[in-house]
């Protein structure tokens, strides 16, 4: 896997809310969610090596951030400049400048660099919040930009990208839900058509993951009134199982479809869909999903260290720090799960469907209490969950006020196409 990770972590004792945020340790070991104070971002661009028009791709990604969620976010943009990467306060995308400068391995497509408030620039420790990003465009990917909006998956619309760097600038990690704009990769040419089959094109808009995720960051003040919420627990043999990807289905939607693929190992579920919305459990196995859509919900789950060749590392550094060893069987959730029941798989998945529980949500409704039990063979009883208001808002939206704003710098390498990186490797080999 070629990623590269911030720095050696270790176990934070209490129990919180992961997902797609950002989450990392301050310098004194204090989980933080990243993400601006203020999230009024201030962009600005460098024209050499710039696409035409890019200025008004970057002005249609942030909005599609701004118009597709209630969240509290908007932008101005400062003009052009000509420096390079500044500990300013503001968001500055470049075209010029590749991202092994700052680490990145040779084949990301596109790169961020959050900044912390700190007393340095550009360095690996970090107790603030953002206060600077920098979205580095692969300069040797020039000519393969692409400026308008493609049916074919393999193209690299700098728009989809800009926005997926965006998410990041703003705080979001990855998702493994594909119909995400922060889905980690793209396609290749020479990707099976089964899988290429499986991306949404042209892919500029939200999903109701991003939404969600980038709502639940910036909140409005009546955010829980306004959507639904679930909570829960993943198990694996009686123990909470950290890094599992949890995905709220919903049920009655137009889009809905199911994949299996594989890429050498395992079959992974895909699940398509533009309404759901998944994270990863937590320390424990406690998950937590905020700004659902009112509706019919499914949950699935299944393992967060093999989807396709991902993995937790390219979701978020924290979780793959974090994650539980092992695989986690591919499980729809069943209530009451008191027999034990082979794991989910391509044979069995229309009979599982069907056997699944479904539960409905309207807006200000959180079903808390779910347990997810992997079956492993043990006759287990999961708890009747509950329906109420809120699930005990653990997970928080704001930074750790214990953290204090003292003075350091973070880098976050983010961005990594997976299928663009194992095409390299096979021209590499060739
Ligand atoms: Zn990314």
């Amino acid at each position: 896997m070629n990623c590269v990770f911030l720095f050696i972590l270790f176990l934070f004792p209490f129990s919180a809310f992961s997902g797609a945020f950002l989450w990392d340790l301050t310098k004194t070991n204090d989980r933080i969610q990243r993400k601006w104070q203020r999230p009024h971002l201030r962009w600005q661009y460098n024209p050499d090596n710039a696409s035409a028009g890019i200025q008004a791709i970057i002005q249609n990604a942030l909005q599609a951030w701004e118009q597709q969620s209630t969240a509290q976010i908007s932008d101005e943009f400062m003009g052009t400049t000509k420096e390079g990467p500044q500990n300013d306060t503001n968001l500055t995308v470049f075209f010029n400048i590749n991202p092994i400068t700052y680490g990145a391995p040779v084949n990301v497509v596109a790169y961020t660099l959050l900044n912390t408030r700190g007393d340095g620039f550009l360095k690996n420790a970090a107790d603030g919040p953002i206060v600077n990003a920098n979205i580095l465009l692969n300069p040797t990917l020039t000519s393969q930009w692409q400026t308008t909006p493609s049916t074919d998956p393999t193209q690299l619309d700098l728009q989809q990208i800009i926005t997926h760097e965006i998410g990041h600038a703003f705080g979001l990690a990855h998702s493994f839900l594909v119909d995400s704009i922060m889905y980690p990769a793209v396609p290749l040419p020479n990707t099976s058509a089964e899988l290429k089959a499986v991306f949404r094109t042209p892919k500029r808009t939200l999903a109701q993951d991003d939404t969600a995720w980038i709502e639940m960051l910036y909140p409005v003040q009546n955010f829980d009134e306004l959507t639904a919420q679930i909570a829960g627990r993943v198990t694996l043999g009686s123990q909470g199982f950290t890094g599992a990807h949890v995905i709220a289905v919903k049920t009655d939607e137009q889009d809905l479809a199911f994949t299996f693929l594989s890429q050498g190992g395992n079959p992974t579920l895909m699940t398509k869909g533009l309404q759901n919305v998944s994270t990863f459990s937590e320390n424990n196995g406690n998950f937590q999903i905020k700004g659902l859509k009112p509706g019919t919900y499914r949950m699935i789950a299944q393992s967060g260290t093999s989807f396709l060749n991902f993995g937790l590392a390219n979701v978020n550094a924290y979780l793959n720090q974090f994650g539980t060893p092992g695989i986690f069987p591919l499980e729809f959730w069943k209530n009451p799960d008191c027999a034990a029941t082979s794991a989910l798989s391509n044979s069995n998945f229309s009979d599982s469907l069907t056997a699944s529980s479904t539960f409905t949500l309207t807006a200000n409704q959180a079903y808390c209490g779910i347990d997810i039990v992997a079956h492993t063979g043990d006759t287990v009883c999961g708890n009747q969950p509950s329906l109420q208001t809120n699930c005990n808002d653990d997970g928080g939206c704001s930074l750790n006020p214990s953290a204090g704003m003292p003075n350091y710098v973070l880098i976050l390498e983010i961005s990594l196409f997976l299928l663009l990186i194992l095409g390299l490797r096979k021209q590499r080999a060739n």
